[in-house]
């Protein structure tokens, strides 16, 4: 079927037809004749007629699994494989009950994997939603950026380096364009694009002038048309693309689950060595005795492990969305916990990238300049006197290359202005309305007939210009050190030009640059009015300098505060800028940098080997005029020195950096998607304090991690233990399968997911980071699983016996034994929630509304466990006496007693002797 819309003109187009056209072998006007476009773009009414007519330009969804199968997949696991059986022998045995009770188990399980896989999914969903791309569109021939799902077939959609393809695209404009086209062709060498058509029969790989979705620009600007959109689009064809699902796995919970399943083979075999013994050796019943071992294993295994330590991560990557760090890669989760140095750009994550020319230097005079945001108004003053610019004709020509030399747009909505593009480049737009000039003039009668992008390698940008009185002129701005290096000549304030004052130029800029100002270069030069063509040779050497204007970019107040908390949590902080050495240092002063003085440049770098770097990296904080290559330099040193690197980047070149990096972090909003791509966390709002808010999430996760083993491996261990004891021993078993069952029914999949929720403890940021490589279970670990064990076979045993001393019947001595454990896992709970500080503090017995909820429900069913008679027939229990459930609940309240002054026995030694260390004591 062919979809027909009608153009602006009421003429029908036919695009994304069945036969597809072969844009590819159209010249650019063919093809913009045949979408009913032009070089312009399309209207904006145009664009949603079309969008209703093509639908939205995204793939479809991948095909989702139906609830009962999600249902179904829940059961394929070697743990339900024994409960199944276990349930069909009972069966056979006509114990009906302990079926019922079995199969019961089996259903919560899976409900709790079904809730898992849910909140896994909707973390990975919200995710995908923060993630959209935006497209650079013409709509009424202006430049502004769209969701790329809103593009249309006839779009014109302007591409820089390290852009995605939001749709098929047909050039119309290239320059130095290369594309990874890995993903449709294999082909990992970046191909080359330009604008000439190519044969019908090309190949996909050899339609170099076409642009395909979901590729990225490696280099190079371009602009192309769209021909081709969602899963019309040549990316919409490769089927596994389509249906890759990002699973929720990390090297951490794959460990666990590889955990979790020795484990189970483990207790599986200890479980028949101990029915062949209990049947053999010790004459049980086999029934009985069967039933005693299902119990054991359904006991001893921590089936709902890996299910909530997933929850946990799940629970982590939301909480990270929610602070603006957007999880692309899952082990981010664990790696930002372990971060002990952040290295961060400048621009825009450490300030806010809302620039303001306020300084103006040409070659006679230092202006002021004030204005408000990007706003086109503003005084120039030299020293307190207000000037009028039209005095200073050199600030007319400063302003136009400041106006040419740009791709930015200025805005204005509500009476705000705002900037489309970079926000330096906006600056400059504003810088030239204040001067006088009226930049959409200046843009008409001036046509860019050739550019020399701007590359963080070569620090400047040049366009050449031609006027209706056939004119030409190269406009160039960048760095000072770079653009001086281009000039031999410098504008004088009549006009006229004069041999090029280097020194002058270079102390002004340091002057501008100490303040935390950005300085710009401003140069221009006469072209030939033939010429048409911008080589970076030709013009390096000749230029004139105009003039250079300084910026202001004020410092984040949130970064500074997250800085100085990345300081108290041990975490070193080094910012890597492409800015001035004296811009750098100004603004690590600004932020709180331990030591902004102290400045290594991108050439100071290249003089050092990589031991000599190592060596010096950990004394400088602040790396200026660096480019992507010194930033992998400087990961390789960091991680020499054993440290556990976190990188933000955002050009195309800063991908090999963050992929390096232990955390590569792209910025959302300023990134290039190659940056995004190669990132494992994106931040959505750019700023640095969303890192720190991440490493605080990421340790929080850790944490509850490590809580949720701590509490589940002993009470699963401790179980066990009982059972093993018994049967050793001979003796009649304080607690039946059925009622283990059903003490792992109602704890496991309620207390343990309570963890899942704890929120950040309160000294979560004043702990030096863990060591990267640190095992999760630890000595302490270890040790609290042994303890923790041991103390409830204690608590077991000690009920147990007192209530055959009393000479209760066995029903009432298990049932005191059933909830007994149940009252020691509460406790362990509270225990284990503040593993770090006291539990014994008012705002530790306040925990939190979910750790309420579970205890409270826990407790009442409880309850009903104990006193109505319906469950009291199925589980064979007996009501308990009011002091005898005050003891259950005083050997509940005696182990925690015993682990809290263990633990605070262990902090406490743990603080002298870090103050011996700290004293230089051994
Ligand atoms: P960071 O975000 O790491 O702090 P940055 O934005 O300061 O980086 P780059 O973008 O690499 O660093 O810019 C380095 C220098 O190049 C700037 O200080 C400026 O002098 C110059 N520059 C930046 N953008 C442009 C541009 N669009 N045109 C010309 N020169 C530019």
């Amino acid at each position: 079927m062919s979809e027909v819309t009608r153009d602006g003109r009421g003429m029908p187009i036919s695009v994304n037809c069945d036969t597809p056209v072969a844009w590819h072998s159209l010249s650019e006007l063919e093809v913009l004749q045949q979408l009913s476009s032009s070089p312009t773009g399309l209207s904006q009414a145009e664009a949603q007629r079309r969008s209703q007519a093509f639908g939205a330009n995204r793939l479809p969804d991948s095909a989702r699994q139906t609830p009962l199968l999600r249902f179904l997949r829940q059961f394929h696991n070697i743990l339900i494989y024994v409960l199944l059986a276990a349930a069909l022998i009972t069966a056979f045995l006509n114990h009906w009950v302990d079926m019922v009770v079995i199969l019961a188990v089996v259903i919560a399980n899976a409900v709790i994997g079904i809730i898992q896989e849910g909140k896994a999914d909707k973390a990975m969903e919200s995710i995908k939603d923060m993630l959209s791309l935006k497209a650079n569109v013409l709509r009424d021939g202006k430049r502004v950026t769209i969701d790329g799902e809103s593009l249309v077939p006839g779009d014109i959609v302007i591409l820089e380096p390290g852009d995605k393809v939001p749709a098929d695209l047909r050039l119309l404009a290239a320059r130095g364009v290369t594309a990874q086209e890995a993903i449709l062709t294999g082909e990992s060498v970046p191909v080359e694009k330009d604008t000439r058509q190519v044969a019908e029969s090309a190949a996909l790989g050899d339609r170099r002038c076409m642009l395909f979705s979901g590729t990225l620009v490696s280099t190079g600007q371009c602009n192309g048309v769209v021909v081709a959109t969602g899963e019309n689009a040549e990316v919409g064809r490769i089927s596994q693309l389509i249906s890759s699902v990002e699973v929720m796995t990390t090297p951490l919970l794959r460990q666990m689950n590889q955990f979790a399943k020795w484990l189970t083979a483990l207790i599986l075999l200890v479980a028949v060595l101990l029915l062949g013994f209990g049947y053999f050796v010790n004459d049980h019943d086999f029934t009985e005795i069967f039933m005693v071992v299902v119990g054991l294993s359904v006991a001893a295994i921590p089936e709902g492990l890996p299910a909530v330590l997933t929850i946990t991560m799940a629970i982590g990557v939301q909480a990270m969305a929610k602070r603006n760090a957007i999880v692309r890669r899952l082990p981010a989760i664990e790696t930002l916990g372990s971060v002990s140095v952040i290295c961060t750009d400048k621009t825009g994550t450490l300030t806010r990238n809302e620039m303001m020319v306020s300084s103006v230097i040409t070659g006679q005079h230092v202006f002021g300049l004030s204005g408000e945001g990007y706003r086109p108004a503003g005084l120039l003053t030299v020293g307190e006197t207000e000037v009028d610019p039209v005095e200073h004709p050199v600030l007319e020509e400063l302003a136009r290359a400041a106006a040419l030399c740009n791709d930015a747009q200025l805005q204005e909505k509500n009476a705000v202005w705002y900037s489309e593009g970079d926000p330096m480049e906006g600056a400059l737009l504003a810088f030239a309305g204040k001067m006088g000039l009226s930049v959409p003039y200046e843009q008409a009668n001036w046509q860019r007939t050739d550019v020399i992008p701007f590359d963080a390698r070569h620090r400047f940008m040049a366009t050449l210009n031609h006027n209706h009185q056939h004119q030409a002129f190269v406009f160039v701005k960048g760095a000072p050190e770079q653009v001086l290096l281009m000039c031999s000549q410098q504008q004088n304030a009549d006009g006229s030009t004069s041999e090029l004052n280097p020194a002058y130029w270079t102390c002004q800029s340091e002057k501008v640059a100490a303040m935390g100002q950005r300085v710009l270069a401003l140069a221009v030069h006469p072209e030939n009015a033939g010429n048409t063509v911008l080589e970076q040779d030709s013009i390096s050497g000749s230029l004139i300098l105009l003039g250079l204007v300084g910026m202001i970019d004020p410092p984040r107040t949130e970064a500074i505060q997250a800085v100085s908390e990345c300081y108290q949590a041990g975490i070193g902080v080094k910012m890597i800028t492409g800015d001035h050495a004296q811009t750098a240092a100004a603004i690590g002063r600004q932020v709180g940098l331990q030591n902004p003085g102290k400045v290594l440049t991108g050439t100071d770098i290249d003089k050092l080997d990589d031991l000599a770097l190592k060596n010096k990296v950990l004394h400088c904080d602040v790396f200026a005029r660096a480019s992507p290559e010194h930033k992998l330099r400087l990961v390789n040193a960091l991680q020499a020195n054993g440290m556990t690197v976190a990188m933000t980047g955002d050009g195309v070149n800063d991908a090999p950096a963050l992929k390096r990096a232990d955390t590569g972090i792209a910025m959302g909003k300023k990134g290039s998607e190659a940056a995004k791509e190669a990132a494992d966390l994106v931040l959505a709002d750019d700023n640095f304090a969303s890192i720190v808010a991440a490493v605080r999430e990421g340790r929080t996760v850790y944490d509850n991690i490590k809580k949720i083993i701590t509490w589940t491996l002993p009470t699963n261990a401790g179980e066990s233990l009982v059972i093993i004891v018994a049967l050793l021993a001979g003796m009649s078993l304080p607690v039946t399968a059925i009622q283990i069952l059903w003490i792992n029914l109602v704890t496991a999949a309620s207390l343990g997911i309570a963890l899942a929720f704890e929120p950040t403890e309160e000294n979560t940021m004043s702990r030096p980071p863990r060591a990267r490589n640190e095992p999760l279970l630890n000595a302490t670990m270890s040790w609290y699983i042994v303890m923790i064990a041991v103390l409830i076979l204690c608590g077991v045993y000690s009920i147990y016996f007192y209530a055959m001393d009393r000479g209760y019947s066995e029903e009432l001595a298990r049932t005191l034994v059933v909830n007994t454990i149940v009252a020691m896992e509460i406790f362990l709970l509270f225990f284990v929630r503040n593993i770090y500080t006291t539990s014994l503090n008012w705002q530790a017995v306040q925990g939190t509304k979910v750790i309420w909820l579970v205890v409270i429900s826990v407790t009442a069913v409880q309850f009903a466990f104990t006193y109505l008679p319906p469950l009291q027939y199925v589980f064979g229990t007996r009501p308990v006496s009011f002091w005898d459930g005050v003891l259950v609940f005083s050997i509940g309240a005696i182990v925690f007693v015993i682990c809290e002054l263990e633990k605070q026995l262990r902090l406490l030694l743990g603080r002298t002797s870090h103050t011996l260390t700290r004293n230089g004591s051994p």
